[in-house]
Formats: structure tokens, sequence, C-alpha cells
């Protein structure tokens, strides 16, 4: 399998071809600026001492604080945290938030944990890094299994660190504790909105004959995802989890669906006439309009892309198509609206959490709503415009535009980093 960091890397230097950046810009963006790994002893229950090994990895921080995810996975391993910063990186900068990028881990497998060991952990963690975070030098947020109540605990402990409250140390807080309103669905929102546009360039009315719709992963992003699309018109007829698939041609209920996955934790036959259970595999080279992959990294790589029939992918996940698959798929035609602009709703809503922490004025939910359509939309039509100029795909478009705003950011430092002539 490609390692994740250098497919990260590939698509950097093609995107350099088609945007005027200083060279020594590049040379800064092909890696992090600060990666850390720590130690965090945390007391069992059973009164046992246990050492994890996390890490926080701020990779660029030129157009403001560094912003990603922590990931709690039995699987976290550097070079993953290190792609899933750069990530980051260009997702901030291709929708033009004032954030560079980030993302942290932690080598565990949380289910195995209790909830008071799962609570030291998360606390043992942000003491580790504690002196590498902050509201305006590094601002993390939930990833693959942490969530609101995690991020409120860290947020609890960094305060007591620093003797004061600091909500904006960290967003997808519970609204509660100062989290934002909508910041539950921004992703497959975005996504959405992202699909909105591109229906205008390609004419699609799914009023007229219903599109067809794959959704590979029924968690936060796909779940959402396939609602937004189905409350459109559009007919979803495959969804899955980790373990399999639901195919129904006729089309699924994606409300009685996500019912049956919310009382039993898995997507299960829902009871319609017509379905059945599909593998992960077969769901990918269905023949569908759209294929939405919102589940894990490197699902359609060399060894499949030729079977991969859809003539639209939306990447709600971070880097389902591996960087040596991009030439098939771009050869074929196959409009792909890459993760750094389709998933991007995300953190952009977290964008307005910190805002709206520093601020201490909370807004609506309409206004949520009509804040990230204007972004959205706005950067969706400068990647489109960008491609349709230059001939490109849209991810190398998207990269382009990123790194356009990264180079000028680096550029306006002057010469006091490097202390360049
Ligand atoms: P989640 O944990 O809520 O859901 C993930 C889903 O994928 C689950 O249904 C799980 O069973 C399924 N899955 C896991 N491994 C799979 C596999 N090998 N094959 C098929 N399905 C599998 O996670 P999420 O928050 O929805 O995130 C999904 C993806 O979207 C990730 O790549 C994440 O980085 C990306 N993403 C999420 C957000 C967000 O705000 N949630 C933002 C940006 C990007």
């Amino acid at each position: 399998m490609q390692d994740v960091f250098a497919g990260a890397l590939a698509r950097l230097d093609t995107a350099a071809g088609f945007t005027k950046v200083d060279p020594e810009a590049l040379q800064r963006l092909r890696q992090p600026k600060l990666m850390v790994e720590v130690s965090i002893p945390v007391r069992m229950d059973d009164g046992a001492l246990k050492i994890f090994t996390g890490f926080r990895c701020r990779y660029d921080d030129t157009r403001g604080p560094a912003k990603g995810g922590i990931r709690f996975h039995q699987d976290v391993h550097p070079a993953e945290v290190r792609a899933l910063a750069f990530w980051m990186t260009f997702k901030c900068a291709v929708v033009g938030l004032p954030f560079g990028g980030g993302k942290g881990g932690v080598i565990v497998d949380p289910h195995t944990l209790s909830k008071a060991e799962l609570e030291r952990l998360s606390r043992g963690y942000i003491r580790a890094v504690a002196p590498f975070i902050g509201p305006d030098t590094d601002v993390p947020a939930p990833d693959v299994n942490t969530n609101a109540l995690i991020m409120a605990w860290m947020m609890d402990e960094y305060s007591t660190i620093t003797g004061s409250r600091q909500p904006g140390v960290i967003t997808g807080k519970p609204v509660s504790l100062g989290g934002s309103v909508g910041r539950d669905d921004a992703t497959a929102r975005g996504a959405f909105y992202c699909l909105q546009e591109l229906e205008k360039k390609l004419k699609w009315d799914s009023t007229q004959q219903p599109k067809t719709v794959a959704v590979q992963g029924f968690g936060n992003a796909g779940e959402h995802f396939a609602k937004f699309v189905s409350e459109a018109g559009y007919k979803v007829v495959a969804i899955s989890d980790s373990r399999a698939g639901l195919y129904n041609p006729a089309g699924i209920d994606v409300m009685k669906a996500i019912a049956a996955k919310t009382a039993t934790h898995h997507v299960k036959p829902i009871g319609q006439p017509g379905e059945k259970t599909i593998s992960n595999a077969e769901l990918l080279e269905l023949q569908v309009d759209l294929l939405a992959p919102a589940a894990v990294e490197s699902v359609i790589t060399p060894d499949n892309v030729e079977r991969v029939k859809a003539s639209v992918i939306i990447e709600l996940a971070n880097g389902p198509v591996t960087s040596d698959a991009d030439g098939v798929l771009n050869k074929r035609g196959t409009v792909v609206v890459p993760d750094i602009l389709a998933n991007a709703g995300g953190v952009t809503v977290s964008y307005f959490e910190w805002t709206q922490n520093k601020s201490g004025f909370y807004w609506t939910l309409e206004e949520v709503h009509t804040r990230l359509r204007q972004v959205m939309s706005r950067e969706f039509a400068a990647v489109y415009d960008l491609a349709m100029a230059r001939s490109i795909d849209l991810r190398t478009a998207a990269y382009a535009h990123a790194l356009g705003r990264l180079g000028a950011g680096l550029a306006a430092f002057g010469t006091k980093k490097t202390f360049k002539e």
C-alpha cells in the first residue's frame, strides 16, 4: 500500500506546476514545523500503571493557529498523523480559513477502556501536549473515536493548567460548554453544498430522473450526507459500515436505515423489498451516478480503481483515493470533488466555534448554515473555475488554489524566518 504521506507530497508536486509559488515555500511545506511524541502515564481502574504513546503535529501555522483533530486508535502512526496534519493545512487554506494545519493521536483502542480510564487518558494527553497547543497556537478537535465529551474534558484540563477558562483551545465541544450549533452535521452539509454547486455545472436535475448514490461508511459524515441527498431527491441505493453493506436498486429508506443503525450500531437489512447485503468492495464498484466514500483512507487504489464506475466521487473521508489511482479516474473523466474541499465544512464550523468562543457572542443555527454555504459555494466556484481555466482535475485545482494562499502567506512573512537576502 502506498505511504499516505508520500501520496500527500505527490499531490503537492503536481499542483505546484499550476500556481506561482516560491520554490522555497514549497520546500518548507514538505515537512512539519513541529512533531512531538509524548508518553502518557495512566492509572488504570485495577491500580496498574499503563503508559500510552501520543503525538501532536503542527504541520504549518503560516496562515494562523494550527487546526486539526485528535484520533484515538490502535493503528495511530507518526506518518499518518503527519499526512493528516498536511491535509488539514491545505484544507484550511482551500476554504480560506485563518488557520494552519495540525493533527494528534494516541495509540489506544478506546473501546478497551472504562469511561474513567478514558477521561484520565484524555486529560493526560492534554497535560503532555499543553506546551504545544493553545487558542492562538494550535487548536485540536475531535477525530476518529474522540467526541464532544472528550473535548470537554480536554478543555477543562487545559483551563486548569493555565488557570483561566479557555474554550477556544479546542473545538467540537458540547454546545452547553461553548460548542457551536450546527457542528454535528457540518461535514456532510458542506459536501452537500458542494454537490449543489456541481449539479449546476453538470446540469444535473435530480427531480427529473433521480440520480443514484452509494455511501461507504455510515457514521457522522456518511449518515448525514445520505439524509441530505435523499431529501434532495437522489436515490440512495447502497450504504455500508465496517462490517457490511446494504444494497437496494429501488432505493433505501435512509431515515429507516439511520434508525436501525442507531438501535443496533450496525448497518442492517431494514425489511424493504429488493434489498440485499453487499461487501464494501462491491459497494465501491456499483454502477451509480455518485459515490461518496465516507469511511477511511486508501479505499480506492490501483487494485480496484479500474472497476469504480461512478461518474462523480465526493470524498467525505480524508484520503479515500490514493494518489497513484488519480490518473485512471482523471483519464476516464470521473469528476472527483477532493477531500480537502468536499469535507471542509467540518473545520469551517469549527472555525465558527472558535470565533464565537473568542468573541463570547453565539450565533443561531441559521447564521451558521448561511455562512457555511457562503464559504463552500465561494471556494467551490474558485476551484472549479481554476480547473476549467487550466484544464486540470478538481483535486489539482484545489491544491493549487490552497498553495497560492499558503505561498502568499509564507512570502508575506519576509525574510525573518529564513534570513533570506
Ligand atoms: P465515524 O466514526 O462517525 O463513522 C465512520 C463510519 O465508517 C462508520 O460507519 C464505520 O463503521 C465505517 N467504517 C470504518 N471502517 C470502515 C471500512 N474499512 N470500510 C467501510 N466502512 C468503514 O467517522 P466520521 O466522523 O463519519 O468520519 C468518516 C471519515 O470522514 C473519516 O475519514 C474522517 O476523517 C472524515 N471526516 C470527518 C469529519 C467530521 O466532522 N466527522 C470531518 C472531516 C473529515
